[in-house]
């Protein structure tokens, strides 16, 4: 129970990694408000399995790609929840498709949800964010390696933000707020599915031979956002089962 007391923001936090993220902050102690887009029944269900924990939830609906919505979730997370301690930058989409082919509506939609979202949701929750605060962004380890060509635009809106983090960390350094990254390997979720059509090379990309749990993430970021890792800061944390080895 790392994490009692502290106040949590986890974007998409409807379905996979993100709900994996918010019930195992709750699991640790924390009050959580989860943004979602489009799953209001899949939010609603991560909310009440929080609330079962016995800790406050509430599942706000915020397009990660809309400036405006997400200024009013960010401000109205903190408002619910009595202030905000831990941001965590999940929300996400991927596009698989080679650079000749991809259209300009996927690229600009990568662009908006996975590199302009995690920016301004960051710096509109600088209003909030306290000493002893944190921000967690999910980047994913095609930041480091691109098996394939048709990740090129996905892969280079999550390496963007390694530069983003370290950036965040300078500037947040002195005001004793951490910002890192997680990135994961294959995670079983709807973007990833352990028994779907790339699952087979995926899995076999990793040196556990297998694909990883959204609550194996929740773990890295647990911790990221915990006393413990206080001296950690403006760092990637790869939790791929061994993918980039
Ligand atoms: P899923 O597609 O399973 O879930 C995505 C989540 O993000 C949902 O809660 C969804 O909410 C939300 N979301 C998507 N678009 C938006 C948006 N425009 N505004 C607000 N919320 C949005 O993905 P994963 O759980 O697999 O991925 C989560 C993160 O992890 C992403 O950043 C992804 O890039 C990263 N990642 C995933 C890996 C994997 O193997 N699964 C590997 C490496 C990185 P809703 O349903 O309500 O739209």
């Amino acid at each position: 129970m790392t994490l009692v007391g502290k106040k949590a923001l986890v974007t998409g936090g409807s379905r996979g990694i993100g709900a994996a993220i918010a019930k195992t902050l709750a699991t640790d102690g924390a009050d959580v408000a989860i943004t979602y887009e489009k799953s209001k029944d899949q939010a609603d269900a991560v909310v009440a399995d929080i609330k079962r924990l016995g800790r406050f939830a509430v599942a706000l609906k915020a397009d990660s790609a809309d400036i405006g919505a997400i200024q009013t979730s960010v401000d109205r997370a903190a408002a619910e929840l009595g202030g905000l301690d831990i941001l965590v930058n999940n929300a996400g989409i991927i596009r698989m498709n080679d650079l000749a082919d991809i259209s300009i509506e996927d690229v600009q939609a990568l662009l908006d949800v996975n590199v302009r979202g995690p920016i301004i949701t960051s710096k509109f929750a600088l209003a909030h964010l306290k000493e002893g605060g944190s921000i967690i962004t999910i980047g994913s380890f095609f930041a480091d390696r691109v098996p394939y060509g048709s990740l090129g635009v996905y892969a280079a809106t999550k390496s963007a933000l390694t530069a983003f983090n370290q950036g965040l960390a300078r500037e947040l350094g002195p005001k004793g707020i951490t910002a890192n990254i997680v990135q994961p390997g294959s995670i079983d979720t709807d973007m990833n599915p352990a028994h779907g059509p790339f699952s087979d090379p995926m899995r076999q990309l990793t040196a556990s031979g297998r694909f990883g749990e959204g609550v194996e993430i929740g773990h890295a970021v647990a911790y990221l956002a915990s006393e413990k890792a206080r001296y950690v800061t403006g760092t990637t944390l790869t939790v791929d089962g061994g993918a980039n080895a």
